[in-house]
């Protein structure tokens, strides 16, 4: 059962103005009582690897214009990875792939992300996850994914006018997603689609894509390759209406 909706508050006008809001007020979320003590405690004791950076500690918001065509939906942040840097995907090995990748098929402006100000623009493409907050060994409980979903849902609405594709990354993030396409308003099939790698679904003129999770244990084993995540983004990117680079 899901508890208060941490979004009760948010207020924000529902056009592309209301994102920075809603990504400042996501920020500032504590509904998760464990996660929030875990991100923190994360960010006190620190990677040693990392002990002269000052930890962001908190949720992390998502990354990408406000008009982004394309929407990719990960899992949540890493522990070193956004809750250090405080953006999505950013300085960890899965970012590393990912955004590596979006450079590849155009819609990023450089292959890397190290850090929040690294310069690092997307170019039609946001990125976000369904839980906010990092995790203990990456996995939050189906509580929490349930708690953070109204972010999601407030995210897609304001995203919808634009959107016109969705790369959903992993099984857990196509589980967590589709209820909160369903909340915000897309006709979503029941029984829910299945999740697959490469599998594509049409949602009231929204293309959904399932993709293999960027996770260190998905591209070091082979199981999604570089060629295959290419292919997801630009089928994608098309679909969305983006220019594709490289094929
Ligand atoms: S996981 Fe989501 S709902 Fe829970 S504390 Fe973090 S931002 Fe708030």
């Amino acid at each position: 059962m899901r508890g208060a909706d941490p979004t009760a508050a948010y207020g924000g006008a529902m056009d592309a103005s209301g994102l920075p809001l809603l990504d400042q007020r996501i920020s500032d979320c504590r509904a998760c009582p464990r996660l929030v003590s875990w991100r923190e405690e994360v960010a006190r004791e620190k990677r040693a690897a990392y002990a002269d950076w000052t930890y962001w500690g908190r949720p992390v918001p998502g990354f990408g214009p406000a008009d982004a065509r394309l929407l990719i939906v990960g899992l949540a942040p890493a522990a070193h990875g956004g809750n250090r840097t405080g953006r999505m995907f950013t300085g960890d090995r899965s970012g590393d792939v990912l955004y590596e990748a979006l450079y590849d098929v155009g819609l990023a402006s450089q292959p890397t992300a190290v850090h929040a100000d690294d310069g690092l623009e997307l170019y039609g493409v946001r990125v976000t996850s369904p839980v906010h907050c990092a995790p203990p060994a990456n996995k939050p409980t189906p509580e929490e994914r349930d708690a953070c979903r109204p972010w999601l849902v407030q995210e897609l609405r304001l995203l919808r006018p634009t959107l016109r594709a969705v790369v959903v990354l992993g099984a857990f993030g196509w589980q967590a997603a589709l209820p909160a396409f369903t909340e915000a308003g897309w006709s979503v099939p029941r029984p829910r689609p299945a999740f697959a790698h490469g599998a594509r679904f049409e949602l009231d003129g929204l293309d959904l894509f399932g993709c293999f999770h960027v996770s260190q244990r998905n591209t070091f084993t082979g199981r999604l390759t570089p060629v295959m995540l290419r292919d997801v983004l630009r089928t994608a990117a098309r679909a969305a209406g983006l220019p594709v680079a490289g094929g």
